[in-house]
Parts: structure tokens; sequence; C-alpha cells
């Protein structure tokens, strides 16, 4: 049993949907497009999951955040794929590909063979049973990934109201579900190795401001410390949570954030890997040529570092997935991405924007004991990263053209001494 299609996507998250509506725009014919994806909806704006999703009130549902309306396109709903002529192949995953041969079988036991495969597969959360954890597949244990975890994560609140959370992980899924359990009036305690929270990308200045903003709303810090296990009922449910500095914690659920894995494991010794994703060039193409990647997957060369990165993000899951077709449709009119690394948080009433990379030496601006505060990342004599909190569309737009242009920084407290009036003057 199999079909044949000229262009397939496999994985129907976030780079998927803005890559259909890309081939849509330059004209790809009926029949000629197929999605593959383990999840049984069409693609979704995932971001949605840790943010309308978890409201108490008048939540985000599907179809409202079908991609992609994240970015103030179309909103592609079945129907739309249907009147497209795009095949959808969903609820199904794909369990082996063969590059050479160029198919894939999916865990239904069908061949679907491709002239041109784009991987946007994405990535998984990381398991607590990784880092040595037993016991998390507790039904109050909460992973947040897939439309599936959110589902259930809103199940597990509601039946948590007015009680206890441990939070594990100060990355982004734990920031802003901790956000969205104490707007579901649950108590949060949030644990993490590191000496603050979102240690990768905040100064300790800038974690100190939301820490304490979270802490004005209850939240309960443990720092520096791990899981060590779960104390479990005779239902197999977890009642508390034992830390690794003996800390016990009583809760009536867990929510994890620690981390992904790109999902590589199909292309394993067929492409070249690099960073954790499988690598590509400028064009999204990977090692072999009828084969591109995409999204959390892909390790790209980001023309403003002069390095591979791999990114985790959406925005450059929706630009790299654009780009990638750009590449496959129209080769000769495309050029080499030329990507500007873009992150972004909604938290509370809080909402903050980092471009660039954060390298280098700091410098902070603003008011940290009002509501709009910033910090320049200089690297090397050139501002290389620029965050804000609380800026108005056009201070983003402006903190986003001054890093682009990644101008000269003869004097860093003269930087400090404009704050933004630095990037607005760029
Ligand atoms: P995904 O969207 O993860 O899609 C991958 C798809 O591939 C999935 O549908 C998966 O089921 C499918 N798949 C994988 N393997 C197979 C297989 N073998 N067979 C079939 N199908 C397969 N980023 C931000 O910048 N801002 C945010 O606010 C933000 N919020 C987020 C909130 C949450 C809860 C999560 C989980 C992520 C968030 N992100 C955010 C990150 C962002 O969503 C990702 O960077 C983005 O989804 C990556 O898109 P992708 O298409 O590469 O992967
Ligand atoms: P992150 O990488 O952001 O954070 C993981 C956190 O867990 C880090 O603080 C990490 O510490 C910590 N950690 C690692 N191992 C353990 C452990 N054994 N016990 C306790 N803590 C641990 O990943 P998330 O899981 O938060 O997010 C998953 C993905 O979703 C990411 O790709 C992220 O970009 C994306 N996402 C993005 C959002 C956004 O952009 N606004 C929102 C939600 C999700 P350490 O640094 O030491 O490893």
């Amino acid at each position: 049993m199999g079909r044949a299609f000229v262009y397939v996507i496999l994985g129907g998250g976030v780079a998927a949907g803005y890559a259909a509506l890309e081939f849509s725009k330059r004209g790809v014919s009926n029949g000629e497009l197929c999605i593959i994806s383990e999840e049984p909806v069409v693609p979704y704006e995932r971001p949605a999951l840790s943010k309308g999703f978890l409201l108490p009130e008048a939540p985000a549902r599907l179809p409202a955040f079908h991609t992609c309306v994240g970015a103030n396109e179309e909103r592609l709903t079945p129907k739309w794929y249907k009147e497209h002529g795009i095949e959808l192949v969903l609820g199904t995953r794909v369990k082996s590909a063969d590059v050479k041969r160029k198919t894939l079988l999916t865990a239904t036991g069908e061949t679907i063979s491709y002239k041109i495969l784009i991987i946007a597969t994405g990535a998984r959360a990381l398991q607590l049973e990784e880092f040595g954890v037993n016991g998390s597949n507790a039904e109050n244990v909460c992973y947040l990934r897939s439309l599936a975890d959110a589902t259930r994560l809103v199940e597990v609140m509601k039946s948590s109201t007015g009680g206890n959370a441990v939070v594990i992980g100060g990355g982004y899924i734990g920031m802003e579900c901790a956000a969205s359990l104490v707007t579901n009036k649950i108590n949060v305690t949030m644990v993490f190795p590191e000496a603050h929270c979102m240690a990768r990308l905040f100064t300790p200045k800038i974690a100190s401001y939301y820490e304490d903003f979270y802490k004005s709303k209850g939240v309960k810090f443990i720092k520096g410390t791990v899981l060590s296990s779960f104390e479990k009922d005779a239902d197999e449910k977890v009642t508390a949570v034992v830390l690794k500095d003996k800390n016990h914690l009583p809760t009536d659920m867990v929510v994890v954030g620690i981390g992904i894995r790109p999902n590589t494991s199909l292309f394993e010794g067929q492409l070249t890997l690099e960073k954790g994703g499988i690598k590509v060039n400028g064009m999204m193409q990977t090692s072999n040529t009828s084969v591109f990647a995409v999204g959390d997957v892909a390790a790209f060369p980001v023309k403003i570092f002069g390095e591979i990165r791999r990114l985790e993000h959406v925005d450059s899951a929706r630009k790299s997935a654009r780009h990638a077709v750009a590449a496959i449709m129209d080769p000769s009119r495309t050029f080499d991405f030329d990507y500007l690394p873009f992150f972004y948080s909604r938290i509370f009433s809080l909402s903050w924007q980092f471009y660039g990379e954060s390298v280098g030496e700091v410098v902070h601006y603003g008011d940290f004991s009002g509501s709009t505060f910033g910090g320049y990342w200089v690297s090397k004599g050139y501002l290389v990263g620029s965050f804000l909190e609380g800026g108005t569309k056009e201070e983003y737009e402006a903190i986003a053209k001054a890093t682009r242009l990644k101008p000269v920084v003869e004097d860093i407290t003269e930087l400090e001494r404009q704050g933004l009036g630095f990037a607005v003057a760029v």
C-alpha cells in the first residue's frame, strides 16, 4: 500500500502550518502536497497552549488558534486544507524514513513517497526519568508539549483548585505554567537547579524583577536543587515531591518543564546532525538535496552570529518554514536565510521581548521598580542582544532594528545612560 506526493511535510506543528501557507501562496497544485502528523488536529499555534489555553475564563480553544493567526495571517482550518487540495494524514506517526529511496513508513503500515521532504518534527519534552527520577507517568504529573498534554493539564488544574502545585523547571514552561496555575487559584512552588529563573537568558537583575513579581502573586521559589523522588498514594497519585535538599513538598499536582530534545531519530545515520538538530544550509537544505529541515529540529547558519544554531522558538519555526518553501519553489530568487533570533513571553500582566544573543557584557536600563526596563548585551565592541519589558510596539521595533544593525558600542557607560534612547536613535 502506498501513495506518492511531490512535497511531503513530516510533522504537523507550527512550521508545517506556515510552510503550507507559503506553498499555497506560491501555487501548489491539488494533491501535490501532503502533511503527516502524529497529532490528530491540523497545525496550530503551539504557544497558545501555555497561555490562552490555560485561562480560567474564556480559554482559547481550537479552531481559534490554528496557524497562521499568530502572525496575523489567514487561519488554516481543516476546511482550508481541503479547499487547497492539501492531503492530511493526521493521528499518524511515521516510524521510519528511507532517505535514499525517498520513502516514509507510517505506523499504520503505509509507505508514502516524496520528491521533496520537509522535516518539521519539532521536539519532545524531556522526561524526569532521563534524569533518574521515576514515576512521572502519574495522573497528576503534567508535561506540556501537545494539545493532548494541555487538555490533560486543564483537567488536572480543575481538580486542584485551591490546592498546591509544584512546578519543576525555571525555564519558559515553568514560568508560563506557574503564572497560569496562580491565575487558576492554585498555590505554586517552583523548583529549579539554577540560582535564578530563566538562567540562560535573564541576568540576575532581570530575573529578580520577575521573581519578585511572582512572589507578590504568592509563588514560592526553591532554587539550587532538583527533584529526588515522588511520594504516591494507593492510586499512584503523587501526594508529595521530595527534593535532593531533603525538602518535602505536599502537593496536588506537578508540572514538569525541564527542556526538550529535537525529534531527529528517524534520520540519524542518514543525514548530518549538528547541535542536536538536523544540519541545514542557508536554504534549509539538509545533507541530502531532496530533504529540508525547519523549526525546532533544524540547526541552521545564523548569519548575524556566523554560527550554526538550533533555536526553539516560534518565530524561527515560522520563518524557517517559509524560507524552505521559497528555496524549494523559487531557488534562483531565494538567498541564504538571514535570521535575527527573537524570543518573547507574556506572563500575568507582563510582557517581554528579546532579540539577538545573550553573550558578553550586559548593561541594564530603565526603571526596575516600575514597568519598563531592559538590557543590552555587548560583545567584542558590538551590540549583540537587546531585552525589553513593557515596551510599546515602536520600542520593540527599535530594539529589533538596533540589534539587527549590530552597531559599535564605544562607551558602555554612555549606552547605559542613553538606555532605550540608544536603540530608538540607531
Ligand atoms: P512543533 O510545533 O513541535 O511540531 C512538530 C510536529 O511534528 C508535532 O505535531 C509532532 O506531533 C509531529 N511529529 C514529530 N515526530 C513525528 C513523527 N515521527 N511522525 C509524525 N509526526 C511527528 N515559542 C515562542 O517563541 N514563544 C512562545 O510563547 C512559545 N510558547 C510555547 C508554549 C508551549 C506550551 C510550547 C510547547 C512551546 C512554545 N514555544 C514558544 C516554542 C514553539 O512552540 C516551538 O518553537 C514551535 O512549535 C516549533 O515548531 P515546529 O513545527 O518545529 O515543531
Ligand atoms: P527550558 O530549556 O526553557 O527550561 C528548562 C528548565 O528546566 C531550565 O531551568 C533547566 O535548567 C531546568 N532543568 C533541567 N533539568 C532539570 C531537572 N532535572 N530538574 C529541575 N529542573 C531542571 O525548557 P522548557 O521545558 O521550559 O521549555 C520547553 C520548550 O518550549 C523550549 O523549547 C522553549 O523554548 C519552549 N517554550 C517557549 C516559550 C516561549 O518562548 N515563550 C514558552 C513555553 C515553551 P538548566 O538550564 O540548568 O538546564
